[in-house]
């Protein structure tokens, strides 16, 4: 199994997982042609895709997801909080799930992660194959217990790490912003997102991609900080940025 980002942040989101023959999309906040040409990047073709998994309504994530499943014919799964809010998507592509319930497509397993953030019914994802696992987690306003448990096993992990808590508060965002952003149903910081990964560190945690960076709030050394005593301890750290993503980052854990 194998993931790459197609852009994390603010402005955009689209990552994939890919085993074999099965390709899913996770989140489109990018419109058609850009959402094309980020995944030609990683060659893949609209027409590979098996699913487009949504995580929650907001438009850096779901923008982009009724246009391109529409046009390119991909069905679509998230939540059925997720699903209601998300306008235009043909009836035949919804597939509501239990975010309790796990499900398969192709040979992935699919964990649904319920987080708290500040949308209707948002979910994250564990997909797990051969002995591999891949978390994405972003847009999470506190790290529960359940979300630990459930990204303990991950061996490549796609995390959030979105902004330096005092750049955010001297920075120019209107304090209703802050506040939102700080709260237990918007953002991780650094120091928040360095903790969750020390709570799920261990030696098959192979690859980790720090992302949904604050361009506003954050700073490439603010996060190296925070990492400073994690990232040596795992052979691939990446930091995914808004207009490249990462390439394909590679599990060998199977
Ligand atoms: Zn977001
Ligand atoms: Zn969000």
């Amino acid at each position: 199994m194998r993931f790459a980002s197609l852009g994390s942040g603010s402005k955009g989101n689209g990552a994939i997982v890919q085993r074999d023959q099965t390709n899913l999309l996770i989140d489109c906040g990018f419109g058609v042609k850009e959402t094309w040409a980020r995944l030609r990047r990683i060659d893949v073709e609209p027409e590979h895709l098996d699913a487009i998994l949504a995580t929650h309504e907001h438009s850096d994530h779901s923008g982009g997801i009724a246009a391109f499943a529409n046009r390119f014919n991909v069905p679509v799964y998230g939540t059925y909080g997720t699903l209601a809010a998300l306008r235009g998507l043909e009836s035949h592509l919804r597939h509501p799930f239990d975010p309790d319930a796990s499900f398969d497509i192709g040979p992935i397993r699919i964990q649904p992660v319920t987080v708290r953030h500040d949308a209707r019914a948002p979910s994250q994802y564990r997909f797990d194959c051969d002995g591999a696992s891949v978390g994405i987690l972003t847009d999470i306003g506190v790290v529960t217990k359940h979300v630990v448990e459930s990204f303990r096993p991950c061996t490549g992990i796609l995390m959030e790490s979105n902004h330096d808590v005092g750049m955010l508060m001297r920075g120019p965002y209107p304090a209703a912003l802050k506040r939102r952003v700080v709260s237990d149903f918007g953002h991780l910081s650094n120091e928040q997102a360095a903790q969750f990964l020390q709570q799920i560190l261990h030696p098959a945690l192979e690859t980790v991609v720090v992302g949904h960076v604050s361009q506003q709030n954050n700073a490439l050394d603010a996060i190296e900080l925070a990492f400073s005593e994690l990232a040596p301890k795992i052979r691939q750290f990446v930091i995914a940025s808004q207009d490249e993503g990462t390439p394909w980052m590679e599990l060998h854990a199977e």
